[in-house]
């Protein structure tokens, strides 16, 4: 249900909380919330005359939870049929989706790339902070650019005959630099590619690199020109070294990377998006049969090794920040990436700060993911210590955004 009470100074008082950057919870703590952003924070808050009182007594507050890597425009489970709607069908099913994944706690989400050859995420994006619909805040890359039968190429669906303006593959530099400069003619945030394949992509392998380094390394300098950071869907361990070789910001799923992979991104600063929630629902789709049998024959083969560079990734230095490539499956499960990490190795501390603090620092916002004065008023909330039992980052039930109530608790009797 959503509830809209406006925007009226508010003091939040938690029963504990987490305030994006730290290793443990901050402990009781007051917040007060003006003009859509976190004016105070301390043992005690000024109460403003008429300013709203929310207890949050027996609840962990935190930073709004962003996913980094999202898809609101694509519905795997019916790609090929729904490739073919229109963006703005495409859109406004994503609006909708978009609304109830901030009712689980996500404020801000990275879009990394619609099907479309229209632009129904910047769209949506746009629509959003206009104030025309309401929404989590989007960071958008609009397109997937790859080469001819890559993972972006998604006219390999179909058989060859049929020739639909869906896809737009680049074969060299200059081809990749066009696309890089169009995204940015009109509004993307990130540039989004591929370099190597991927499980739910007839024909292409998540084990072989689709680029040659020198149209990586045109399309990360085109980026850099214009200042939009690039994401990376990789797969296989040499994919990894090139991305980081060439600048990309973030390396997203790295199935396959291995230790000197990891090192670079450690050194490097390279973020790593590992989707790690992604492969346990493949798994499940796999064991009841479920995959089409190219991609059940990719899972097959290297599920063992995904799951060990998923160690591997959780026990490095390297920079982690949460994503699930929500759309490859349903949002409904988007909230499950945090005990996938926690599973894999990571400390529920450092899975709360991959969807906190370090996800802010990947996207470049000192405003968002953190709790502290001054930062735009998107908190969250869940019963009890999400430290001590990860599994209640799926109970939210307090979600702010901009300092609007969106969701929260039922009143005590
Ligand atoms: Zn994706």
């Amino acid at each position: 249900m959503t509830v809209t009470l406006g925007d009226p100074t508010t003091v939040i008082l938690c029963g504990n909380h987490f305030d994006g950057r730290a290793d443990a919870l901050g402990g009781p703590t007051e917040i007060l919330v003006k003009d859509g952003r976190i004016a105070q924070l301390g043992p005690t808050v000024s109460r403003p005359p008429g300013a709203r009182l929310i207890d949050l007594g027996g609840h962990t507050v935190t930073p709004g939870f962003i996913d980094c890597h999202v898809h609101l425009t694509m519905d795997a489970a019916h790609l090929s049929t729904q490739l073919l709607d229109s963006p703005a069908t495409k859109a406004l099913v994503g609006l909708r989706l978009a609304n109830d994944y901030l009712d689980q706690g996500f404020t801000t989400l990275r879009d990394l790339g619609s099907t479309d050859p229209d632009w129904p995420t910047i769209d949506l994006r746009n629509a959003i902070a206009a104030g025309t619909v309401e929404g989590p805040r989007l960071v958008v890359a609009a397109h997937l650019i790859g080469s001819t039968g890559s993972h972006a190429d998604v006219s390999s669906l179909y058989p060859p005959r049929w020739h639909l303006p869906i896809s737009d593959p680049a074969d060299s530099p200059d081809a990749i630099r066009r696309q890089v400069r169009q995204e940015h003619k009109y509004g993307s945030d990130w540039v989004k590619t591929t370099n190597t394949g991927g499980y739910f992509s007839p024909g292409d392998d998540p084990a072989r690199v689709t680029w040659f380094d020198h149209e990586m390394q045109a399309l990360c300098d085109t980026a850099a020109q214009l200042d939009l950071p690039v994401a990376v869907h990789t797969g296989a361990a040499e994919g990894c070294k090139q991305a980081i070789r060439c600048g990309a910001r973030s390396l997203e799923h790295a199935y396959l990377i291995d230790d000197e992979a990891i090192a670079m991104a450690e050194d490097s600063g390279t973020f790593i998006v590992p989707t790690m929630q992604m492969t346990q629902e493949d798994l499940q789709a796999l064991g009841q049969g479920q995959l089409t049998p190219y991609t059940a024959a990719k899972i097959e083969r290297d599920a063992e090794q995904i799951l060990q560079s998923q160690r591997r990734i959780a026990t490095s230095r390297a920079r982690i920040a949460y994503g699930t490539d929500c759309g490859m499956f349903p949002f409904s499960h988007g909230n499950l990436e945090f005990q996938a990490m926690v599973a894999a190795g990571l400390s529920p501390a450092r899975a709360l700060r991959a969807a906190t603090g370090t996800a802010a620092d990947l996207l470049d916002r000192t405003d968002i993911g953190t709790l502290k004065p001054g930062a735009v008023a998107d908190i969250v909330a869940m019963p009890g210590d999400p430290i001590d039992d990860i599994t209640l980052t799926t109970s939210v039930d307090f979600v702010m955004i901009g300092g609007q109530v969106r969701r929260q608790p039922a009143p005590h009797p």
